[in-house]
């Protein structure tokens, strides 16, 4: 099972957590919209609350008012395969020989297979499909007495992707994986302290952003401040560039750069391409695929000075395509979620910006329903690389045989079978350039790994 998850951590003075930790999770929707939960911690032991679905739905304010304590841990799932399985839900709640202990991950793990083939043939009782159980059994099969020793303990066996908050008696703790693969941010609240998976959460708590926690860095969050040690020698260093295309909220920093500008970036870097390489035509506007393509049709814009017009809608009742089982039911609702109005396009040569491409299912409707509103031409612009690997640390890409650029021996042959008139990507150069050459994963577009 492959998820992409949302985490957040609160220590206050004296006041209950679980308000400000429920705040949070309602920013960090966007990473995942299966199932949340919240632990907290106070002198009676630990409480938890979880549910599915949206956070407003599985965790409902009167219920998270019972929630006491002055610190708690948050977490909402994503996953490929819809589950009905409450237990895969987090915070993983458990008792290990030095404390009863709540975790939230955001991340996956590689060797997940082997770690629970192995694990299993040590009579380890395994109840959930979720990674995270793994990296429990394996602290508690650690024999360590404190959590930096199981915590050390589990790192070495694991190899992938892991941003935690851990809640252990009365203590609170967030640690990122040696390759900060996935984010994780600090901040400083009137009345203590968080960590949370992106700073839109800390946004919503009125919190100021200190900085990330570090790769391989376990940061202690006490009501005072943070007690930070490099619990994990870092190395090698690939935040995950996926985030800056399309995983973030565009008003977060995520590694240090602001995830707007970044993806406006990505549009200047596309239109800066479309005119060294030189167009057939110049087209008479440029339209986001709302929400995710807005920022680079943005600097498509304003780069190359073809009027941006806002000429698809997006309701906002209709939930998140890209989930729903089969793709009967994701290409009729993505009619639903998404309407061209058709006074803006008729006529027109029309230059379409989106930030990825990945079974192409979206992009074959969209072309599709703005050729039939009028357009005279369809081109389409993808602000990322084709996606020609799937992530095994966290994304939820489909299989290698789904992704669509694998399904067609050349990009001509993608432009094609999307119908558009013409269909650019971004080259991963060029991605570079826009995320200011920083050290990434760039694994889902080129194969290469870190792990
Ligand atoms: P499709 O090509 O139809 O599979 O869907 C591609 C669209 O889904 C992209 O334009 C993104 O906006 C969005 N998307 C890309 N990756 C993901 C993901 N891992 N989870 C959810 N949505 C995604």
């Amino acid at each position: 099972m492959r998820e992409e998850c949302g985490v957040v951590a609160v220590c206050r003075k004296e006041q209950p957590a679980a308000g400000l930790v429920h705040r949070g999770l309602f920013a960090l929707q966007h990473r995942g919209q299966e199932g949340a939960g919240i632990a907290t911690w106070d002198a009676d032991g630990m409480h938890f609350l979880k549910g599915r679905g949206l956070v407003a739905e599985s965790l409902p304010t009167y219920k998270v008012e019972r929630l006491t304590g002055n610190m708690g841990i948050g977490h909402v799932r994503y996953s490929t395969v819809p589950s009905d399985r409450t237990e895969n839900i987090q915070p993983f709640v458990a008792t290990l020989p030095f404390g009863h202990m709540a975790i939230g991950h955001n991340g996956n793990l590689k060797n997940q297979a082997a770690l629970q083939r192995d694990l299993e043939s040590r009579g380890s009782l395994i109840s959930t499909s979720m990674d995270t159980e793994l990296m429990v059994h394996l602290m508690a099969r650690s024999g360590a007495d404190s959590l930096e020793t199981a915590l050390h303990f589990m790192a070495s066996r694991v190899q992938g992707a892991y941003s935690l908050v851990i809640l252990l008696e009365g203590r609170l703790f967030a640690l990122r994986d040696p390759c900060g693969i996935r984010p994780l941010v600090l901040g400083q609240t009137g009345d203590g302290f968080v960590a949370a998976s992106e700073t839109c959460a800390l946004d919503a708590l009125d919190a100021k952003y200190i900085g990330e926690v570090t790769p391989g860095e376990l940061v202690e969050i006490t009501p005072n401040g943070f007690r930070r040690t490099l619990l994990l020698e870092p190395g090698p260093l690939a935040p995950c560039v996926f985030e800056l295309v399309y995983f973030a909220r565009p008003n977060s920093v995520v590694f240090g750069q602001a995830v707007q500008s970044a993806r406006v970036r990505m549009g200047q870097q596309l239109a800066i391409g479309d005119a060294e390489e030189g167009l057939s035509a110049r087209p008479d506007i440029v339209v986001p695929v709302p929400d995710s393509g807005v920022p680079a049709a943005i600097g498509y814009s304003r780069e190359s000075g073809i009027p941006l017009e806002m000429a698809i809608l997006r309701s906002h009742y209709v939930g998140r395509t890209f989930i729903l089982p089969d793709q009967d039911s994701r290409t009729h609702s993505i009619r639903l979620k998404l309407s061209v109005v058709r006074e803006m396009v008729e006529g027109k040569r029309v230059l379409l910006v989106d930030d990825s491409i990945v079974r192409g299912n979206t992009s074959r409707k969209i072309v599709q329903m703005v050729r039939e509103a009028g357009a005279r031409e369809v081109w389409l612009r993808v602000a990322s690389p084709a996606l020609g690997w799937p992530c095994y640390l966290g994304i939820d890409t489909p299989s290698y045989g789904e992704l669509i650029i694998n399904r067609h021996t050349s990009v001509a042959e993608v432009e094609r079978s999307l119908c558009a008139d013409n269909l650019r990507y971004l080259s991963v150069d060029a991605l570079k350039q826009a995320t200011s050459n920083a050290s990434f994963c760039f694994g889902c577009m080129t194969g290469d790994y870190p792990v």
